[in-house]
C-alpha cells in the first residue's frame, strides 16, 4: 500500500526536541551523497519532501516526517563528508549518539549504502556500532538500476562476505533504486506489521495498568 500522506514535522539539532516518541519511528541515514533524500521522496511517493543534496554534508538536521499520522520517517544527517572539521564531526557524532540513545519509539535503523562502492570502513564501522548497541537495523542498497544483474549480484557476494566477517548473519537488506522505484514495496512491507507490533504492544500496556 503506497504511502497517503506525508507531512513535514520538525527540523532540529537536539534530539530533546523530537516529537513525544507516541509513534513507531524508523531513521535513515547513511553517507553524504548516497541516495537518502532521493529515496525518501521515492518511497513517500513525494517529489521534494526531502530535500536532494547539492552540497552534501551540508545539512546537520534530524527532520521528522509523520506519515500516514502513523510513523515517523526520520531523516537522519549524512556522515563521512571528507570536507569538515574534527569538530563538526564530533559534533554530528554527539548529535547521532543523543539522537539514537533517546528514541525508545525508534524500532528500526536503514543503513543506506551506495550499491557501486565497495564495502566501506565507515559504513561497516557504523553498523557494528548500532550492533553493540542492541539497536535493530537494515541495510539499504541504493542507485542499483546502475548496475546490471551481473555486478549486482557481485556487490551483494562480496557484501555478504565482508558482513560474515563481523556477523553472525547478515542482516536483512533492501535493493532499491529511486530512478525505478525498486525496493519501495518492500520497504514498506516491512515496516507496515512492525507498526501493527507498536501499536498493540502499547494497548497492551495501558490494559495493564
Ligand atoms: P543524500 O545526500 O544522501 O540525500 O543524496 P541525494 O538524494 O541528494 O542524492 C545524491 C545524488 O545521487 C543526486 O545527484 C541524486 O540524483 C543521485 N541519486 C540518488 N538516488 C539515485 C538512484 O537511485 N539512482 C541514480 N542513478 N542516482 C541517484
Amino acid at each position: 500500500m503506497p504511502v497517503k500522506q506525508a507531512e513535514f514535522k520538525v527540523s532540529n539539532s537536539d534530539p530533546a526536541l523530537c516529537p513525544p516518541p507516541d509513534r513507531p519511528e524508523y531513521a535513515f541515514i547513511g553517507r553524504s551523497n548516497v541516495g537518502k533524500s532521493s529515496l525518501i521522496n521515492m518511497l513517500t511517493g513525494r517529489h521534494s519532501l526531502a530535500k536532494i543534496s547539492g552540497k552534501p554534508g551540508k545539512t546537520q538536521l534530524i527532520n521528522h516526517f509523520l506519515i500516514d499520522n502513523e510513523w515517523y520517517l526520520v531523516d537522519l544527517p549524512g556522515y563521512g563528508y571528507a570536507q569538515v572539521s574534527k569538530s563538526e564531526r564530533e559534533k554530528f557524532a554527539g548529535l547521532i549518539n543523543g539522537y539514537l540513545t533517546s528514541r525508545p519509539n525508534l524500532l528500526c535503523i536503514f543503513v543506506l549504502v551506495d550499491s557501486r562502492i565497495q564495502p566501506q570502513k565507515l559504513d561497516l564501522d557504523f553498523m557494528t556500532n548500532l550492533g553493540d548497541r542492541g539497536l535493530p537495523f537494515v541495510i539499504v542498497f541504493t542507485k542499483t538500476e546502475k548496475l546490471g544483474t551481473v555486478k549486482l549480484q557481485a556487490m551483494l557476494d562480496t557484501y555478504r562476505a565482508t558482513l560474515l566477517e563481523t556477523w553472525e548473519e547478515v542482516p536483512t537488506w533492501f535493493i532499491t533504486s529511486a530512478i525505478t522505484s525498486a525496493g519501495r514495496e518492500e520497504i514498506l512491507d516491512f515496516i507496515r506489521p512492525l507498526n501493527e507490533g507498536f501499536v498493540k504492544e502499547r494497548i497492551a500496556t495501558t490494559k495493564r495498568k
